[in-house]
């Protein structure tokens, strides 16, 4: 079987990661998406969001499943059995973050080979930062993000001034 990780934070999920799951679900037999976990990083959504959020994106792949994971890739990737961590590109920027991260998890599991896929142009400069800073100003993010992230997104916002 052709099984493949799609790590990263998902906060939120955006069309740019829907697009990457979707060729990649063409390609691949399986592809486990895995939720990062990480108690150093601050994230706007809580990782059970963050969940639910992915999980109803990839609700129509039947080849598609979503997790959450507090530890390395690499271990989650020995733990499912799968030997390749699949990664979307953007600018050159991400490219050198991307490959840097590939290296690195060459040092940690050399079992574990990364694959590139660049983004569609529709989605080069679409980043869940950039989604987040619009949708905080009121900007318009009906064709960056799903209906439902869009809707989770101004929820979300509407709680946090609320407090403030
Ligand atoms: P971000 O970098 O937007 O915060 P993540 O950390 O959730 O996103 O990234 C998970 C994976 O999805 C990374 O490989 C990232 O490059 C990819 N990705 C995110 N947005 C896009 C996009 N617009 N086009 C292609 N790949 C993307």
């Amino acid at each position: 079987m052709n099984k493949v990780i799609f790590p990263g934070s998902f906060d939120p999920p955006t069309n740019g990661h829907y697009n990457i799951i979707k060729r990649a679900s063409k390609m691949f037999d399986k592809i486990e998406v895995v939720i990062a976990v990480n108690p150093q990083k601050n994230y706007f959504f809580s990782a059970e969001e963050r969940y639910e959020m992915t999980a109803e994106l990839i609700s129509g792949f039947g080849n598609v499943r979503v997790n959450l994971w507090d530890g390395l890739i690499v271990d989650f990737a020995v733990k499912a059995g799968i030997s390749s961590i699949l990664r979307g590109v953007r600018a050159l920027a991400d490219f050198e973050h991307e490959f840097e991260l590939s290296i690195m998890n060459k040092a940690l599991n050399p079992e574990i080979e990364t694959i590139f896929i660049p983004t569609d142009p529709r989605y080069f400069v679409l980043r869940s930062s950039a989604v987040k800073e619009a949708a905080l100003f009121g900007g318009d993010i009906s064709a960056m993000v799903p209906p439902i992230v869009e809707k989770a997104l101004k929820a979300k916002i509407k709680t946090l001034s609320l407090r403030t």
